[in-house]
């Protein structure tokens, strides 16, 4: 397991904040991976790891995938990432103090680092930061946020399944095709409802049984093993394989066991190595890049609670999604290279580009 400095070293990103939380036993890592096309803004994930240093790693790997999806989604923001590693997923009065103690933090760095909900925090808990400082969003409805975002990430994706099926098949109509939803959770579960209203046959993975019973109940889909084992999951012939659970699941292992045309799914840093990119494209699957299909969260909560923009505005911006993946496919083909190296160019260029000041916008 490399150390702090090792990781340090070899980080591309600009700073790394880590506090440790005494009064809690937790790690806060606060990774701002870069500031070049405005602060640096991505979620807080809390979450138990072996070591702290895999903590602090998580924490720089998530936010360079910020960087790149914030400047494909043109938002004027830069990527970051927080890491709250904790000893055990704290609960009442003991988490709200580790969010304030951890709001505090955020506060100080004066609006260079913006943060919103991530894997195992929600619109409460922003709230609770949000009694700190004022560079949080995805608070509650309630409370002047845009709420959760998994519905909007789902919308997003959705329009990128489309999107995709239109490159791969030539219609992009979800009707009669089969979608394997791994994971049935915020952006899942959502998902599902939409593909179900749509007309396609939905299965859908959970860990959780229950949880995917009563989503599959509620869209008319059917559930498949419950056996968290990766194979056994990607290995059911479908037409889009969407991952939506936690990320890592394209891997020089994983890929071989895959009977799908696609894959396009709301999962972070899917691809657990980068050669996985390169076998998809050698086995004909078509992958959504994760940062660009996954943007619709990030892209609603700031133009709801940052820039003020409606609603249609918002839709308007999550159709876009499938308009970025079909120039990026398009990229692909014509440079004969994997869509995961396509999409890295297109975010290089912007981020090459700079920040457009406003006389330019
Ligand atoms: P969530 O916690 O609401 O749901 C995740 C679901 O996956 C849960 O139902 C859980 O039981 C299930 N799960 C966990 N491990 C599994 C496994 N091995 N096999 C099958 N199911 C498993 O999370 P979410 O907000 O829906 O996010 C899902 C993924 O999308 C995450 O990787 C997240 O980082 C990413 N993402 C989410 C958003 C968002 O707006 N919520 C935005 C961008 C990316």
């Amino acid at each position: 397991m490399p150390t702090f400095e090792e990781l340090l070293e070899r980080w591309d990103g600009e700073q790394a904040v880590i506090r440790r939380d005494r009064e809690s036993g937790a790690w806060i890592f606060i990774c701002m991976h870069s500031t070049r096309l405005g602060p640096a803004a991505g979620g807080t994930r809390m979450k138990v790891y072996d070591s702290p240093a895999d903590g602090l790693e998580d924490a720089m790997r998530l936010s360079a995938g910020m960087t790149n999806k914030l400047a494909i989604a043109d938002l004027g923001l830069g990527g970051g990432k927080t890491v709250l590693a904790v000893p055990k997923i704290p609960e009442g009065e003991e988490r709200r103090a580790l969010l304030r103690r951890y709001g505090d933090a955020v506060a100080s760095l004066g609006g260079s680092f913006l943060t919103s909900s991530d894997v195992n925090t929600g619109e409460e808990d922003m709230d609770v930061i949000a009694e700190r400082t004022e560079h949080v969003f995805g608070r509650t409805e309630a409370n002047g946020g845009a709420g959760d975002p998994g519905p909007f990430t789902a919308v997003g994706v959705f329009h990128g399944i489309r999107a995709s099926l239109a490159h791969a098949f030539g219609s992009g109509d979800v009707s009669g095709r089969t979608v394997l939803v791994q994971g049935a959770g915020s952006v899942g579960g959502a998902l599902a409802e939409l593909l179900g209203r749509e007309g396609a046959r939905v299965l859908i993975a959970d860990v959780d049984a229950a949880r995917a019973e009563a989503i599959a109940a509620e869209v008319g889909g059917s559930t498949v093993t419950p056996d968290a084992a990766v194979e056994a999951v990607i290995g059911l012939e479908c037409d889009v394989y969407a991952p939506c659970a936690l990320g890592g699941t394209l891997s020089v292992a994983t890929v071989p066991h895959i009977r799908c045309r696609i894959v396009a799914g709301s999962a972070n840093n899917q691809l657990a190595e980068p050669e996985a990119a390169e076998l998809l494209r050698a086995a004909g699957i078509l992958y959504a890049p994760d940062y660009v299909i996954n943007a619709g969260g990030a892209i609603a909560i700031t133009f709801l609670e940052r820039q003020g923009r409606s609603r249609a505005e918002v839709d308007a911006a999550l159709a876009r999604i499938g308009d970025t993946l079909t120039e990026i496919y398009d990229h692909a083909d014509a440079e004969g290279t994997t869509t995961a190296a396509a999409a890295d160019a297109v975010a290089a260029c912007r981020l090459s580009a700079g920040p457009v000041s406003k006389d330019d916008a």
